[in-house]
C-alpha cells in the first residue's frame, strides 16, 4: 500500500489495553478449563501474576507440565499426546472466554473506544497486535469498541508468529502489513513484555499499566500513564514521560502524535567519549562472561578455542582499562585494537582488532560522535573484517551479523528512532542474522575444513556479535540454543 511521510497508525495490544481481559477473562476461563477436565490446579491471582508473564495461553498451559503434574493428571507421557491435551484445554478455554467477554463480565479500559474513534476519523490506520487466539481477540476488540469501529480495525493474533511476545515478531508483522515506517507508528501496551516486543521493533509505546502490570519495568516506554482517560469518567494520571506530549486528564490523538514528532523532530543524540568507552568495556565483559558459551560453540566444528581466547584477550582490556590514552576517541580505540591484535591468540586477534583499528582510524581525533559517524564506523570495522579475513557476507562469519545490524541502525536513523529503539532493533536484527547461520555452509576459517558439516550449526562469531550487540542494548542475555531443538 502506498504512503506518505504523513501517515500514521496505532497498534493497540489486546489483554491489558483493550479491556481488564486478564483478570476478569483469561484467569477465569482458565479456572473452568481446570475444573471441567479434572485437572488437579487452580490459579489465585497471585498465581497467575508469574503466568501473565509467559506471552501465549497454550505457552501458559505448557508451563504446568511438570513430571509432578503429568501423572497426577493421568496425562500421556508423550509429547504429541501432550500437546493434543493443551490444544483441547486451550480450545475451550477459549470458548469460555469468548462467553465471558459477549456477557459484559470483562469491563473493556476508558478512553480505548474514544481513541480508536479518533485515529480513525483522523485517517489514522489502527491494528491489533496480540499473541492470544484470534477469536479472543476479536471477541475483545467488538466489545472494546463496538461492531462499527472494530470492522475497520485489522486484527494480527494467535499463532501467526512462532515467537510471542517478548519477541517483536508479531509487531513486525504488523508493520509488514502497514506499509510505514516505524517513526510513524505508535503502539500502547499495559505489560513489560508487550514494550519489549513494541520496542524491539522500533515502535514508540505508550504504556497503561493495570493491576498485574503496575509494578513492572517501563523504562523504555514513551509515556506510562495509568489509563487513556475519559471525559466524566477516570481520569489520566502521567506516571512517566519522556516525550513534548502535556496530556491533561485524558489522552487524545494530539498527544500519541507528539510522542512521535518527539522522536522525529528531537536532535539526535551524540555518543560522547564515556558512551564508546561504555560500548568496549560491555563488548569486553562479554567476552569475558561467555567464555565457555562462545567455546562450546566453536567446538561444533571449529577448534573451540574461540571462547578461550575471546575471553583471554578481553580480560586484559578489562585489566589495563585505566591506562589506555583516553586523548580522544580515535586514539582510545586504536589502542584497544593493538591490545586486542597482540593478545587474542588464532585468528580473532587480527580480525577483532582490525575491526577496532579501522573504527578508530574512522572516529579520528573526536571527543563526540554523530550518529552517521557511528554508521561509518561499523561500516569501516566490516571493509576491515572483509579484506584480513578474505570473507563477505554470506561466508558463515561474523560480518553476518554484523553488517545487517549495521544496515539496521542506519534504517532506525533515518526514520528518526531514539539511540534505545535504534539499538534494540539492531540487537534483534544480529540476533535473527546470527540464527540464520545455521543454514550457512562455512567457507572461511577452521569450520570451513568441515565443509558442509558446517550446515546446521551456529556461526560463533556471528552470535559473538549478536550477543554484544544485546548487551550493549541493555538487553537481558537469551542465549540462542547450540543445537536446535
Ligand atoms: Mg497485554
Amino acid at each position: 500500500m502506498p504512503h506518505t511521510d504523513d501517515d500514521r497508525a496505532l497498534i493497540l495490544d489486546c489483554d491489558g489495553v483493550l479491556a481488564d481481559t486478564e483478570r476478569y477473562g483469561h484467569l477465569v476461563a482458565f479456572n473452568q478449563v481446570f475444573t471441567e477436565f479434572g485437572l488437579p490446579v487452580h490459579w489465585t491471582l497471585d498465581d497467575y501474576r508469574q503466568k501473565v508473564l509467559i506471552g501465549g495461553g497454550k505457552e501458559r498451559l505448557a508451563s504446568l507440565l511438570t513430571p509432578e503434574f503429568v501423572a497426577a493428571a493421568g496425562l500421556p507421557s508423550d509429547p504429541a499426546g501432550q500437546q493434543a491435551a493443551i490444544a483441547a484445554w486451550h480450545q475451550r478455554k477459549t470458548e469460555i472466554y469468548t462467553e465471558l467477554v459477549t456477557s459484559g463480565a470483562v469491563p473493556p479500559r476508558p478512553g480505548i473506544a474514544r481513541i480508536v474513534g479518533e485515529a480513525l476519523a483522523a485517517g489514522w490506520r489502527v491494528a491489533v497486535a496480540s499473541t492470544s487466539a484470534e477469536p479472543s481477540v476479536v471477541a475483545t476488540l467488538e466489545r472494546a469498541v463496538g461492531d462499527d469501529l472494530a470492522a475497520q480495525v485489522k486484527v494480527f493474533a494467535g499463532d501467526i508468529v512462532k515467537a510471542k511476545k517478548p519477541a517483536p515478531d508479531i509487531y513486525l508483522v504488523a508493520l509488514d502489513w502497514l506499509g510505514l515506517p516505524a517513526g510513524q507508528v505508535v503502539v500502547i501496551e499495559d505489560s513489560r513484555n508487550g514494550l519489549l516486543a513494541a520496542t524491539g521493533a522500533g515502535l514508540a509505546t505508550v504504556v497503561t499499566v493495570n493491576d498485574l502490570t503496575k509494578d513492572e519495568d517501563f523504562s523504555e516506554a514513551a509515556l506510562v500513564v495509568s489509563s487513556l482517560g475519559d471525559p466524566g469518567g477516570e481520569q489520566t494520571t502521567v506516571i512517566a514521560n519522556r516525550t513534548p506530549a502535556t496530556p491533561g486528564g485524558r489522552i487524545t490523538l494530539s498527544d500519541l502524535s507528539r510522542v512521535l514528532s518527539g522522536r522525529q523532530g528531537a536532535p539526535m543524540a551524540k555518543a560522547t567519549s564515556a558512551d564508546v568507552e561504555n560500548v568496549v568495556h560491555t563488548i569486553a565483559s562479554t567476552a569475558v562472561e561467555n567464555e565457555k558459551y562462545f567455546g562450546d560453540l566453536d567446538s561444533v566444528v571449529g577448534d573451540g578455542d574461540f571462547g578461550y581466547s575471546m575471553a583471554r584477550g578481553f580480560e586484559l582490556v578489562i585489566s589495563g582499562w585505566d591506562d589506555f590514552d583516553r586523548t580522544d576517541i580515535g586514539t582510545f580505540l586504536k589502542k584497544v585494537a593493538v591490545m586486542i591484535t597482540s593478545r587474542i591468540g588464532g585468528t580473532s586477534g587480527p580480525i577483532w582488532g582490525t575491526a577496532f583499528l579501522r573504527a578508530g582510524t574512522t572516529a579520528g581525533a573526536v571527543t563526540e560522535l554523530e550518529p552517521a559517524q557511528v554508521v561509518a564506523m561499523l561500516r569501516a570495522a566490516a571493509e576491515g573484517i572483509k579484506a584480513r579475513g578474505k570473507s563477505d557476507v554470506g561466508d558463515k562469519t561474523l560480518l553476518d551479523a554484523l553488517i545487517p545490524a549495521t544496515d539496521s541502525i542506519e534504517r532506525s536513523l533515518a526514520d528518526g528512532l531514539d539511540p534505545q529503539a535504534t539499538l534494540a532493533a539492531a540487537a534483534q536484527v544480529a540476533r535473527d542474522s546470527a540464527e540464520a547461520t545455521r543454514s550457512m555452509e562455512a567457507k572461511r576459517g577452521r569450520a570451513s575444513y568441515t565443509g558442509e558439516r558446517s550446515i546446521g550449526t551456529l556461526d560463533a562469531g556471528a552470535v559473538a556479535v549478536a550477543v554484544m550487540f544485546a548487551a550493549v542494548a541493555g538487553l537481558p542475555p537469551d542465549p540462542l540454543p547450540i543445537n536446535p531443538a
